[in-house]
């Protein structure tokens, strides 16, 4: 029998990692699970929380859901510590292997030190190749050991400075905790491009992808941690420094579209209400006469009732999710494949039959799915499908964190609208505009010369160099390998 990703899930951009961290809490291993747990979406391919107590670290890194790892009360008793961080992983770099779980762990001349990663460098390939002509030892494939070495092979004095000097050197996207001693350390890269917010849980002080997983255990929220702010947690409290060059900010939108939990409020923003405004927003650009506004669900259903309530059209649950579908399942024979994406989703028919409907979707990746999808409306007796998509057409990879395939995979990158609208079998397809987006971010409209967020995946244009894709630079390889199993 084989076991794979499941198939029916590879065609969403995909988030690489959510990051929690505490500071002064006698449970922190447990609120560093709960945290995990919020930010599940972020990555389910592993979990792992390091925690630190008297001069000694305590480690559990694990293949699977945080659920499936640190339920046990008898798994939370071997992190002791008032002190953790812990990571979920869904890999773009570095293989799946044990190895390659995070936190990983350094011990330093000054003691130990474990960090966790949401990013992805853009010239860890390269730094990798000098440090290992300079002879460092990877234990890894992923960019984060990077910066252990980098870190390790500083001349500077204090693990501070060093790690300062260290990600100066580095390029990317990167918000990051770590753990040195019992400091707790929180990173946001100089663009901002991956969120990262502080929390403050009874006297205890949390650090978190989104406000969702402060939410989780009832912490409040105190800030966003600036782009290029380092914070630095300990008895003395938070301290905060700023040591990188200014740059603009440039948060991912796509946290806003699809990625980040929508009860989550990002740089100020709730992702909810950007979701819906964007519905209000395709409803003005591309509105066309129908009977239902259907969403996909889930990324799908903030926008399509922004969509249905600005349209003045009725919003229903025309197609409904199944949430046991795991990520993992059985690979379905050849005999049973089409039926793939009903493991997923299934019709309503009773509101879609001689209906004309419009159906809402977040993005459209490879455009496997929206087939299905639209075949499935169509023969629950639609008259007509009308297909509005919530962002701009995904033309371009992402080199920042997030899972995508390469251009020759992204419809749009191969095919304009009205080809679009073909393969999928739509009557008529609409994308967000640019503008319709930054619109909704509650701006006028996309500045074309330096834009205010990181669109580069709808524009092409990259604010930091993909440096590690231009050239030769082939990627880092484990010659001994644990599978995860
Ligand atoms: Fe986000 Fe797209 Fe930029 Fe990647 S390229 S950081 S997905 S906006």
């Amino acid at each position: 029998m084989t076991f794979l990703t499941n198939p029916y899930d590879h065609d969403k951009l995909h988030e690489e990692c959510g990051i929690f961290g505490v500071y002064g809490h006698p449970e922190s291993a447990a609120l560093t699970a709960l945290g995990l747990h919020a930010l599940q979406h972020r990555g389910q391919e592993a979990a792992g929380i390091v925690t630190y107590q008297d001069g000694q670290f305590f480690s559990h890194r694990a293949a699977g859901h945080v659920g499936d790892n640190f339920s046990e009360e008898s798994v939370i008793a071997l992190l002791p510590g008032s002190s953790a961080i812990g990571h979920n992983r869904y890999s773009t770099t570095g293989d799946t292997v044990v190895r390659n779980i995070q936190p990983l762990f350094a011990d330093f001349a000054s003691g130990g030190f474990a960090i966790a990663h949401n990013g992805n460098l853009t010239n860890a390939v390269a730094l990798r190749r000098e440090l290992v002509q300079r002879g460092c030892l990877f234990q890894s494939t992923t960019d984060t050991e990077v910066i252990i070495h980098l870190i390790a092979t500083s001349t500077f004095d204090s693990v501070v400075d060093r790690a300062v000097a260290a990600l100066q050197m580095v390029e990317g996207a990167y918000s990051l905790v770590a753990l040195h001693n019992d400091t707790l350390i929180g990173v946001r890269d100089p663009y901002g491009v991956r969120p990262l917010v502080l929390g403050r849980f009874e006297n205890a002080w949390v650090l978190a992808s989104e406000t969702c997983a402060l939410d989780i255990i009832g912490a409040e929220c105190v800030r966003d941690i600036e782009p290029g702010e380092i914070v630095l947690i300990n008895e003395s409290g938070v301290q905060s420094m700023h040591p990188f060059p200014k740059r603009p900010h440039k948060l991912c939108v796509f946290e806003y579209v699809y990625f980040a939990r929508p009860d989550s409020t990002i740089d100020g923003r709730n992702v909810y209400d950007s979701r819906k405004k964007i519905g209000y927003e395709l409803a003005d650009e591309s509105g066309i006469p129908a009977d239902v506004v259907i969403p996909v669900p889930d990324s799908g259903v903030p926008a399509a009732l922004g969509y249905a309530e600005k349209a003045g059209i009725p919003y229903e649950l025309g197609i409904i999710r199944n949430h046991y579908v795991g990520r993992t399942f059985i690979e379905p024979t050849d005999r049973i494949r089409h039926l793939g994406v009903k493991l997923k989703h299934n019709v309503n028919r009773d509101v879609i039959e001689g209906q004309r409907v419009i159906l809402v979707d977040d993005s459209i990746v490879r455009g496997t799915t929206s087939v299905k999808i639209v075949e499935m409306i169509r023969s629950a007796g639609a008259v007509e499908v009308h297909m509005r998509i919530a962002s701009p057409p995904t033309t371009h990879s992402c080199f920042y964190g997030v899972d995508t395939p390469t251009r020759d995979q992204l419809l749009a990158a191969q095919h304009n609208v009205e080809q679009m609208a073909r393969i999928i079998g739509v009557d008529s397809l609409a994308f967000l505009t640019m503008d319709g987006l930054y619109r909704a971010m509650g701006l006028n409209g996309r500045i074309s010369d330096s834009p205010q967020y990181c669109d580069a995946c709808f524009s092409g244009e990259y604010p930091i160099t993909p440096t590690d894709q231009s050239g030769d630079q082939p990627s880092p390889q484990l010659s001994f390998l644990t599978q995860l199993t």
